[in-house]
């Protein structure tokens, strides 16, 4: 499905980011596995990766830092020669309530969950621009896909940074969609609901949170990390050309007002 194709995969060593290395790999992908502690965890989809036969880069950056962003699609374009899908996945939780939620708190989720999708998307967009479509590689010039959150449309409470970055990336992926559909680049967002990983372990760990959890979940179960992998793999191959600026809800329907199921 993506032979030939080389992406880039944010946060790839845990969670989501790990299952859709993995995934795009399968599909035929080259991948660069990006982390930004936990080197062997990377090395170790790397070689995950490499057993379908492709080729896969673990490579240390911090998405919020502009000089290691820049050294890392630097590398990439000398490693592949290009990029053609950046999966902009990276994304952490600093959880308070809004009255003690300290600055710093604010910063690191607003800096990693959204100045990061901006920094990456921006590398990923100068090189699908100066490359441009590909004949027999892909239709598009270059697909991002932003990896968002049921909560950039569900307020959440004791999360206002984590919310307030996922709202701003739904208008980051929106206005970048807008902005470099004429170039042939299509920009999307798939918004997980509740996926079971590290971030949210406190969620689903006992008996008794999951099923508080499963609450919320009209399909009444908890999603897995290749759930996402698998929206993310159709969304940037050719099968999905025509969508461009779309928000891909992958949550069992968490989006869907569960509390008004029996009537409100
Ligand atoms: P996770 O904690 O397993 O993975 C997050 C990854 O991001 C890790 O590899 C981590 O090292 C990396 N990361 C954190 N800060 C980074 C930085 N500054 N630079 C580079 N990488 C960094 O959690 P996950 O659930 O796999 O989360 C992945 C994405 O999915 C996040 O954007 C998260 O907001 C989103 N998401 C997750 C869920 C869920 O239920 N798990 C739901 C909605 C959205």
């Amino acid at each position: 499905m993506l032979r030939g194709q080389k992406a880039l995969v944010t946060g790839a060593n845990s969670g989501i980011g790990l299952a859709t290395a993995i995934a795009l790999g399968r599909a035929g992908a080259d991948v660069v596995v990006n982390y930004v502690s936990d080197r062997d965890a990377a090395e170790d989809v790397v070689r995950r990766i490499e057993g379908f036969g492709v080729r896969a880069l673990a490579y240390e950056a911090d998405v919020s830092d502009e000089a290691q962003v820049t050294g890392m699609f630097a590398r990439m374009l000398e490693e592949f020669g290009t990029i053609d899908i950046l999966v902009a996945n990276a994304g952490l939780q600093r959880d308070a309530p809004a009255t003690e939620m300290t600055l710093a708190q604010w910063q690191k989720v607003i800096d990693v969950n959204l100045t990061g999708q901006f920094l990456c998307a921006r590398e990923a967009a100068k090189e699908f621009l100066r490359r441009g479509v590909v004949p027999g590689v892909s239709r598009s010039a270059g697909k991002i896909v932003c990896m968002s959150s049921v909560h950039q449309v569900i307020p959440w409470s004791g999360h206002l940074n984590y919310a307030s970055s996922k709202g701003g990336v739904l208008m980051l992926m929106e206005t970048l969609a807008q902005e470099l559909g004429p170039s042939g680049i299509r920009v999307n967002a798939v918004a997980p609901g509740a996926i079971r990983t590290p971030i949210n372990r406190a969620a689903w760990e006992t008996p008794e949170a999951e099923r508080d959890l499963l609450k919320l979940i009209p399909y009444r179960r908890v999603g897995d990390p290749e759930d996402i992998a698998s929206a993310v793999t159709v969304l940037a191959s050719d099968l999905m050309d025509y969508v461009v600026g779309t928000t891909l809800f992958v949550d069992g329907g968490m989006t869907l007002f569960p509390g008004f199921a029996t009537g409100g």
